[in-house]
């Protein structure tokens, strides 16, 4: 059987369910088929849900662009679809003088990405906020805050599905193939169909890579390698110690095991940095020894045995381990000479924050096919 739509999305995690209301929205025919039995059960569910403003990434970067304005278009869409956030606002903390430096290079790098509500706040001035604190600096960001993902995930399935999006579960794109007039389409699971379309949207995150090498004609150094880098999260067993989000000075592959607080109130710390070789979301409870320290650095009254494994999720990198980070990739027939054809590599954090940004983003870049 041969089934035609105008627009297929691949994956049903927060980026394809955004870029599926955005096209069926701007008037598409949509399919969104999703391998899983349900919305959302990627990297889309195993994050800080963190609100984030935009200011660790290179100025003029994707990243940077997507998030500030994702950001604040996240806030005002959750505002009116009932998803609930929470503006609790965050410290990245200085331990000392030599991260210190670093902080005013972050508040520089915020100002020139938009992020126009940063303050930097000396020792008192912090621990006026979170006296538990140990710093000697903080940059404070009153506009990150947290949001309930899933709600979220909900309301964009309902907005698409309102705006004549038809939603597939158990239908895993198994292969494509590049045609005259847009793309021959293999379709796995309970499906196992062919159908075809004239655009294709490939938003498979950690899989996203695998697949575009199953389509059939695209040239395959337009794929780039891609790269599992795991972040484990603990619990705190007991009530949280701070207020706000509070977060180390960045490392290299990751934002530093920091404090976030889930809306129930709940703390937990995490994630850090693990490259694996496949996907596995166990977390080992023996990764805490490296939690402890690096959270006493900021909180130092962190009690002995407080901490229990939680949860983990994967960063779907297209950079390895020691490279420099790269920014999203979003793929477009400018790069691979393909007309109707977008992948997104690399939407790893701030993915959820920029969700609504990068589904214009994709609309606008096949818009002319
Ligand atoms: C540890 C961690 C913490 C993070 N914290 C934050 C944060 O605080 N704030 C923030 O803004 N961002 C954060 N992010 C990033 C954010 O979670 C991601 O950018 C976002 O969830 C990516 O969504 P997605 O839709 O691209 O991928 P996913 O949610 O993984 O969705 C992809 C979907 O595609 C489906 N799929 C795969 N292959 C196929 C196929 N062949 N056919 C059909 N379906 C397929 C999968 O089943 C999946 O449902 C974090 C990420 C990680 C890993």
């Amino acid at each position: 059987m041969k089934v035609d739509f105008e627009c297929v999305v691949v994956g049903a995690g927060v980026v394809g369910l955004a870029v599926a209301r955005e096209m069926a929205r701007a008037g598409h025919e949509v399919l969104l088929i999703e391998a899983g039995e349900a919305i959302g059960m990627g990297i889309s569910s195993r994050n800080s849900e963190v609100i984030h403003a935009g200011i660790y990434y290179p100025t003029g970067s994707l990243k940077a662009q997507l998030c500030v304005e994702g950001r604040h278009r996240l806030y005002d869409y959750c505002e009116h679809h009932g998803v609930e956030t929470r503006r609790l606002g965050k410290l990245i903390v200085a331990k000392d003088e030599t991260q210190k430096a670093g902080l005013n290079a972050l508040f520089e790098r915020g100002l020139a990405n938009g992020v126009d509500d940063l303050r930097l706040l000396d020792r008192q001035q912090a621990l006026e906020l979170e006296p538990a604190l140990a710093c000697v600096a903080a940059l404070y960001s009153p506009s990150t805050g947290i949001v309930d993902s899933h709600a979220l995930m909900l309301a964009l399935q309902g907005d698409a599905e309102a705006a004549g999006a038809t939603l597939a579960f158990h239908t895993p794109l198994s292969s494509a193939r590049i045609s005259a007039d847009g793309f021959l389409l293999e379709l796995g699971g309970t499906a196992q169909m062919s159908l075809s379309c004239r655009r294709l949207i490939n938003a498979a995150g950690l899989q996203a890579p695998a697949l575009a090498r199953r389509i059939d004609g695209l040239a395959p150094q337009t794929v780039p390698d891609d790269h599992l880098c795991k972040g484990n999260y603990f619990s705190l067993a007991g009530r949280a110690p701070f207020r706000h989000l509070v977060y180390p000075a960045p490392e290299a592959a990751g934002l530093g095991i920091h404090m976030t607080l889930d809306l129930a109130g709940q703390a937990r710390f995490g994630p850090d940095v693990e490259w694996v070789e496949r996907e596995d979301y166990r977390v080992d409870p023996a990764r805490a020894e490296a939690f402890y320290p690096a959270i006493r650095n900021y909180w130092p009254d962190l009690p002995d045995q407080s901490l229990q494994p939680s949860y983990s999720g994967l960063r779907p990198k297209i950079s390895g381990p020691g490279e420099p980070a790269r920014d999203f990739l979003i793929s477009s027939p400018a790069e691979h000479q393909v007309p109707g054809l977008i992948n997104l590599f690399g939407i790893e954090s701030p993915g959820l924050t920029s969700c609504l940004a990068i589904a214009t983003r994709v609309r606008q870049l096949i818009a002319s096919v």
